[in-house]
């Protein structure tokens, strides 16, 4: 071989490599929630790189399901079905079958137990059957064993985990062999959320809580296209947030003798039970008209909520005018700052909604957000199960 073509073979022969390298790397669907991250936080002007995603590819603003709450909501957009059909009914909630206990989303012993799950399957069980392989860097469900499955990589919740770490996990992933490589991947951050709540959704904090994971979804994508790992990647939230103060307070003992309910949730929605024996005087005082608050029987909420056909759904919903705070004797949580959980029409529960690298573009509008399921799936090449939605965002991919 003369030295003129060893030279250029072994010039080639790198870019070759490396070529192939990119040409091998299929394209990895990763889903990003940034819980809380009300719709037009993304107008701020404090979010360089997700406006940058949004702007290449495309945004919306996603409409959550009743109750505007995160446990519902996520598992909501993962298995595409409303909460009264997924089973999680809200942060809290009672089976008729198992009275004496309550789940919550701060209760493990409960929170992880299949028996509350096993209504839907979420989109990473299905992908597994499918032969994908899937890695949860956090998603409300992934470390519940439903139905005997888990993700082949699932980490336990714990809000200590730095959010640099858990980009570099999901980076970490990436960097594996093929054969052990995860298609689809989850992430969640808590940072706006907790912001929200705290402070309100006008705060300074918000701003620097939306600046911080901003700069985190600019390190995933560079790291990505460091290793030049093409992504299909959607950034959604679960709900919005709202303002509250001390100033717009119902109170429930006013109405009614606290001992004559169980209030499995308060807030901006109330959750009711009637304590036993007590039926008629509660219906009487609750159902009829009241300033800032509506309450329904399950049964008879307004159609356009999909919500009260599920068991777990207490007797009667309460829900308060945006902005308002129904709380049943002392709250155990401060009434200031941020809350969710109204109306799914109340605009500032809108949530978040970008998409990047998959073939959507421009301004998607106002979605359910049970469509991000189909799309999802579409995006990772599963079939996916019967739902609740009708595929519109899905409809929209070439
Ligand atoms: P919410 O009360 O609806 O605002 O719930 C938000 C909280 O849910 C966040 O502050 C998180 O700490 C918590 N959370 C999120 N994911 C999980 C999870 N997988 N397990 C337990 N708690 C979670
Ligand atoms: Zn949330
Ligand atoms: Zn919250």
């Amino acid at each position: 071989m003369n030295r003129l073509l060893s030279l250029l073979l072994a010039l080639a022969l790198p870019l070759a490599a490396q070529a192939q390298d990119a040409g091998v790397r299929d394209p990895v669907t990763i889903l990003i929630s940034i819980d809380g991250f009300r719709a037009d936080y993304l107008d701020r002007g404090i979010t360089p790189n997700l406006s940058r995603l949004a702007d290449e590819g495309a945004h919306g603003k996603l409409r959550p399901s009743f109750p505007t709450k995160t446990f519902p909501n996520h598992y909501a957009m993962v298995t595409g079905k409303r909460p009264d059909n997924n089973g999680i009914v809200g942060n809290n909630m009672i089976d008729p079958r198992r009275p004496q206990v309550k789940f919550s989303l701060g209760d493990p012993k409960q929170s992880l137990d299949p028996f509350w799950w096993d209504e839907a399957e979420p989109a990473w069980i299905t992908a597994g059957k499918a032969g994908v392989r899937t890695a949860t860097m956090f998603w409300p469900g992934s470390e519940v064993a439903i139905g005997e499955h888990r993700p082949p990589d699932w980490l336990r919740y714990d809000e200590h985990v730095g959010y640099a770490q858990r980009v570099n996990t999901i980076l970490d992933w990436m960097r594996r062999p093929a054969d052990i490589r995860p298609a689809f991947a989850t992430l969640y951050f808590e940072a706006v959320d907790d912001a929200g709540h705290k402070f309100g959704p006008d705060s300074a904090e918000v701003n620097a809580a939306i600046s911080e994971i901003d700069k985190r979804i600019g390190d995933l994508t560079a790291g990505l296209a460091a290793m030049r790992q093409r992504a299909h990647i959607l950034i959604v939230a679960d709900h919005g947030m709202r303002a509250i103060d001390e100033s717009r307070i119902v109170q429930l003992a006013d109405l009614i003798d606290l001992a004559s309910i169980v209030a499995v949730e308060t807030g901006p929605y109330a959750a009711i039970e009637p304590a036993a024996g007590t039926d008629d005087r509660v219906y009487e005082a609750l159902l009829k008209p009241h300033d800032h608050m509506t309450c329904n029987r399950r049964e008879e909420l307004p159609e356009r909520l999909h919500y009260g056909h599920n068991p777990r759904v207490a007797a009667i919903i309460c829900i308060a005018e945006p902005g308002w705070s129904i709380i049943a004797g002392t709250p155990s949580w401060p009434v200031k700052g941020g809350a969710h959980g109204y109306d799914n029409q109340d605009s500032e529960m809108l949530a978040l909604f970008v998409a990047s690298g998959t073939g959507l573009n421009g301004d998607v509008g106002i979605v359910d957000n049970i469509e991000v399921y189909p799309l999802l799936m579409r995006l990772i090449g599963v079939t996916p199960l019967p739902s609740d939605a009708s595929g519109v965002l899905a409809k929209r991919l070439p």
